[in-house]
């Protein structure tokens, strides 16, 4: 049982993979008496444990970007920490597959971006190339991408947890952090346990970030807004119509990259996710509906703003929800011999995707600083791939802010 009304140097709050290597990270710096506090009975229980298992290569992001940086120099340590600890990880490789004369040039883009942020081994792939990585894949162009991985999160998340123990700190969990009231220079926390006093916070929520941070005496200004991903899973026998990942050229005016083929670490093949505004902010299966959260959103200018300019965008993916057939003419474009019959429902995962008040989706990292607190509003993908980096940056920038 954690002790019920403790006296921290630090609570972080979620025991996602940011939050747990961002304690790991703090506690490298310095020894603090550090608590992770967590709603859910293990760690990883919501966008880390539901993501895609990619570890991404830094190809998309605009060289020169945090995102480019933290992705490239990332995707090595979380190789190396693999590698150590043995975790099993492949590097396996992707291919990007245009299907259409216009989407040339934004495949053309891409490579020049792969190439800038430094990328090993990229390759330009014809027709014929893209048959000898992928047999099955139609496409009339293509991009070869050798330093895709693939991990389980929720196992890099657990090791991060097992470190942050071993370096002093605890993870409590089933230990929802409620009311943040200030308590002199610092914030007592409400939790089921009792009373939690911390001189410093640090909110890593995910998808509660912004209400944490209100809790916390912040204006967030943006608001998170859940979309679910959905993923269907190859039959087994069918498994062999895909050796590794396949994605298509993403349209650039989203942050989500199109559905697509991954191999899971276990052998599975998933097809996904597409992106549905979820009516719960742990809305994983359609019918989850929450009367807050969808209030939540409906009050918020931003979220009327976003509909205004996505609507046609939305209602595609809304129906390829609720059609198997759309989803799979979607992904007949990459892979035209699969059947309908040979996709049976997997999982979801739902991503905090933070909007600005104008309506805008916030693309990059956004880290806000409070007073004693530090606050992580925006951390997409490739957040999880990148997360041994973006815990010692979020940490230094702690131990800065927080004078530790
Ligand atoms: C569908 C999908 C696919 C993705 N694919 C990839 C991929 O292939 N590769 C990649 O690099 N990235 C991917 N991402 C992105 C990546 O998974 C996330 O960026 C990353 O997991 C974010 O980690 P986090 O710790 O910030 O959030 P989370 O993992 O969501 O953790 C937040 C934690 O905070 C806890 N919490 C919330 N409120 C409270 C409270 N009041 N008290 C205590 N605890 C609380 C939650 O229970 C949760 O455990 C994907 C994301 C999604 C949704």
């Amino acid at each position: 049982m954690p002790p019920a009304d403790s006296h921290l140097d630090v609570a972080v709050i979620g025991a996602g993979i940011l939050g747990l290597a961002t304690a790991r990270a703090l506690l490298a710096q310095t020894p603090l008496a550090l608590a992770v506090l967590e709603t859910e009975d293990r760690p990883a229980a919501h966008q880390t444990g539901h993501n895609s298992g990619v570890i991404h290569s830094g190809l998309y992001y605009r060289p020169g970007s945090l995102k480019a940086e933290l992705c490239t120099t990332g995707r090595r340590a979380l190789e190396a920490y693999c590698t150590e600890r043995e975790i099993p990880f492949e590097r396996c490789g992707k291919v990007v597959v245009a299907t259409e004369d216009s989407e040339l040039p934004a495949l053309d883009e891409l490579e020049r971006r792969g190439r800038a942020n430094g990328l090993a081994g990229l390759e330009r792939l014809t027709q014929a190339g893209l048959r000898k990585h992928e047999p099955h894949v139609a496409g009339i162009a293509g991009l070869f991408v050798p330093e895709t991985g693939i991990v389980d999160y929720s196992a890099v998340a657990r090791s991060f947890a097992a470190d942050v123990e071993a370096a002093g700190g605890e993870v409590r969990l089933s230990t929802a952090a409620g009311a943040i009231r200030r308590d002199g220079d610092g914030f007592a926390i409400t939790t089921p346990g009792g009373i939690v006093r911390c001189r410093h916070l640090l909110n890593c929520g995910g998808v509660q970030a912004d209400r944490i941070a209100r809790r916390a005496g912040l204006d967030p200004v943006i608001a998170i807004v859940p979309f679910r991903g959905e993923y269907k899973t190859l039959r087994p026998e069918r498994r062999g119509l895909i050796r590794n990942l396949v994605y298509p050229v993403p349209d650039p005016r989203f942050p989500f990259l199109g559905v697509h083929f991954t191999r899971r670490i276990d052998g599975a093949i998933e097809a996904g996710p597409n992106a549905v505004l979820a009516t719960h902010r742990h809305g994983y299966r359609r019918r989850d509906f929450s009367a807050r959260d969808v209030l939540a959103m409906l009050s918020y200018k931003g979220f009327w703003r976003m509909g205004r300019r996505y609507w046609r965008t939305a209602l595609g993916e809304v129906h390829r929800s609720l059609s198997h057939a759309a989803f799979t003419r979607a992904l007949q474009r990459l892979l035209p011999e699969l059947r309908p019959e040979d996709l049976i429902p997997g999982g979801s995962g739902v991503r905090a995707q933070a909007l600005e008040p104008d309506g805008s989706l916030v693309d990059d990292f956004r880290f806000v600083e409070g007073p004693a607190s530090l606050h992580v509003l925006c951390a997409p993908s490739p957040a999880a791939t990148a997360s041994i980096v973006i815990g010692e940056t979020i940490a230094a920038r702690a131990a800065e802010h927080f004078s530790l």
